[in-house]
């Protein structure tokens, strides 16, 4: 049994509805178990500002799966909930997208997955859910993720009136 962290976001089509979804695909994973929901954020967009504001949020989940069983898993999820890509736009709008943060203490770079997922450390979006569920959180490699959201400028807003569970 691995600890997983998986981000999500979405940004088109009711995106509280959208992540809610995609929460209810992950808890029937059979694999998956003991699911735990951060709060949900709003974010500015990252990397492509025309777009509609982000929700995130992060779920932790003891799973069964390998890693790239979790990613195929989350791909799945994303297809199922229609998410369409651009890839003239990477950074673009998107109905739900799932990230594998972290998988137990794995580093890995491969063509398919890269663990730690890149630049989570440099995200508030990702780092503010995250601690609400694992406040002493580290990288493999040491990095205090809290210390890695006090050195960032930007914060998202937690949205107190919508849960995911
Ligand atoms: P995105 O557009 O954010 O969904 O990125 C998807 C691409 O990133 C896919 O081709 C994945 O195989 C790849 N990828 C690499 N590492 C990760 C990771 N840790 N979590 C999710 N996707 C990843």
């Amino acid at each position: 049994m691995a600890s997983a962290y998986i981000g999500l976001g979405a940004n088109l089509d009711d995106p509280r509805q959208q992540l809610r979804a995609a929460v209810r695909q992950l808890r029937q994973e059979p694999a998956n178990s003991s699911l735990r929901c951060s709060s949900c954020y709003q974010s500015a967009p990252w990397g492509d500002a025309d777009q509609p504001l982000f929700l995130n949020a992060v779920v932790a989940v003891e799973t069964t799966l390998e890693p790239l069983a979790l990613l195929d898993c989350c791909q799945r999820i994303e297809r199922q909930l229609g998410r369409v890509r651009n890839p003239e736009r990477p950074w673009g709008p998107r109905r739900v997208d799932l990230d594998l943060l972290l998988y137990d203490n794995a580093v890995m770079a491969t063509e398919r997955l890269t663990l730690p997922h890149p630049w989570m450390a440099q995200r508030a979006f990702v780092l503010q859910p995250l601690l609400e569920l694992w406040p002493t959180a580290c990288l493999p490699d040491g990095t205090v993720l809290a210390d890695a959201l006090a050195a960032l400028p930007e914060r998202c807003t937690p949205l107190p009136d919508f849960s995911l569970t």
